[in-house]
């Protein structure tokens, strides 16, 4: 761990002095849109450009990408207005084409970061391309594992790759949520304060799902000092061909960017490390609240159930057995035991009254 902190080479975003704007379309789909989607995004705010041409999708039957053609597209974009250029890779083939293109960076999925043969083969195909000196970004996995993500980085570090860099884009969640990608502020801390010297970009995209949330998440994202973004733009969000929902417009992005250069000046940093717990506890309650109502929820089905099957709602066996092996839990974990007890009197009642309405 501390041969990757003390490996990193930071110079591929240091030498901005400020933060690191990577945007463009979640998918290349024509020339067209590719060069007016970056003809359109204001150089001066933004670093490089992105565009997906290899797309992973959860179901099969959707736009898998346009292949290899998409990255004649981020050529010309490259070579017409000078912005970096980015794309997705997953695979030894992706890294071959990718660098036969000239693209500057290559990001890593959060799926494929979750697999460690993927990593392996791109890592390998990076160093037999002699490409090692590519800025390579590696996106969360899907689910919170801080040692599957630093293991990928440690991958990639051992082929001589040093230009490395890490997104924040959420993570999944079962439990109903407001994000597409629960984001989690906490560990990105803890990542942090391992591994102090790489730099963090957070994807709001990816995060929300939509366009509404975007400048939330990316505030957060600053107050957290992050170092740059990945925003999803395109020059007709609407009818794009992969997340359509979450795509915002190159101006629509200027607008964004312009609001947080002008937070970011005005932040106290007194006041900094108290928002920064505000900020931790806001995102702990939202997701107490998606789990009171998925609880809420299976109470009623088994309201359901007790009616149908005629059994009485209120079980005081059961109940005593929930406060018992609640109280032991919240014991373990240093929670007294007046709190836990009024907490899951409140839970009790409200299950009690929610089966009760069950006709
Ligand atoms: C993307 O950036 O378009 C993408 C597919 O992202 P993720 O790997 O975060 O889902
Ligand atoms: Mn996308």
């Amino acid at each position: 761990m501390e041969k990757l902190n003390s490996s990193i080479d930071r110079s591929w975003i240091d030498k901005w002095n400020q933060p690191f704007i990577l945007s463009g379309p979640c998918s290349a789909e024509s020339e067209q849109q590719i060069l007016e989607t970056a003809n359109r995004l204001n150089p001066s705010y933004v670093q490089a450009f992105r565009a997906g041409i290899w797309k992973p999708r959860t179901k099969p039957n959707n736009f898998e990408g346009i292949g290899k053609k998409g990255l004649e597209w981020l050529h010309k974009v490259k070579n017409s207005t000078g912005l970096m250029v980015a794309t997705e890779v997953a695979n030894a083939e992706h890294v071959k084409l990718s660098i036969s293109f000239g693209i500057d960076i290559l990001w890593i999925g959060a799926r494929s970061t979750a697999s460690p043969f993927t990593i392996q083969e791109i890592a390998d195909a990076l160093e037999l391309e002699g490409a090692n000196n590519k800025i390579i970004l590696v996106k969360n996995p899907i689910h919170p594992d801080m040692e599957l993500w630093i293991g990928a980085l440690e991958r990639l570090l051992r082929k001589g790759i040093r230009k490395l860099g890490v997104i924040h884009r959420g993570f999944y969640t079962y439990k109903n949520s407001k994000y597409r990608n629960q984001p989690n502020w906490n560990l990105l801390l803890n990542f942090r304060s391992l591994l102090p010297r790489i730099p963090i970009l957070c994807d709001p995209s990816h995060i929300c799902g939509n366009k509404e949330g975007i400048l939330d998440i990316a505030k957060k994202a600053y107050h957290f000092q992050y170092e740059g973004l990945m925003i999803e733009s395109h020059c007709d969000p609407d009818h794009a061909w992969s997340d359509a929902q979450q795509q915002i417009t190159p101006e629509n992005l200027l607008e964004m960017l312009k609001e947080l250069t002008y937070i970011e000046k005005c932040d106290q940093k007194s006041e900094r490390h108290l928002d920064s717990f505000r900020i931790l506890i806001d995102e702990l309650d939202e997701n107490l609240i998606a789990l009171l109502s998925e609880r809420m929820n299976i109470s009623k089905k088994l309201g359901s159930l007790k009616r149908s099957s005629d059994i009485a709602i209120f079980q005081p066996r059961r109940w005593k057995d929930i406060m018992k092996k609640s109280l032991t839990l919240g014991k373990s974990l240093g929670i007294s035991e007046e709190f836990i007890e009024g907490v899951f009197k409140l839970l009790h009642q409200e299950s009690i009254k929610i089966q009760n309405q069950i006709k």
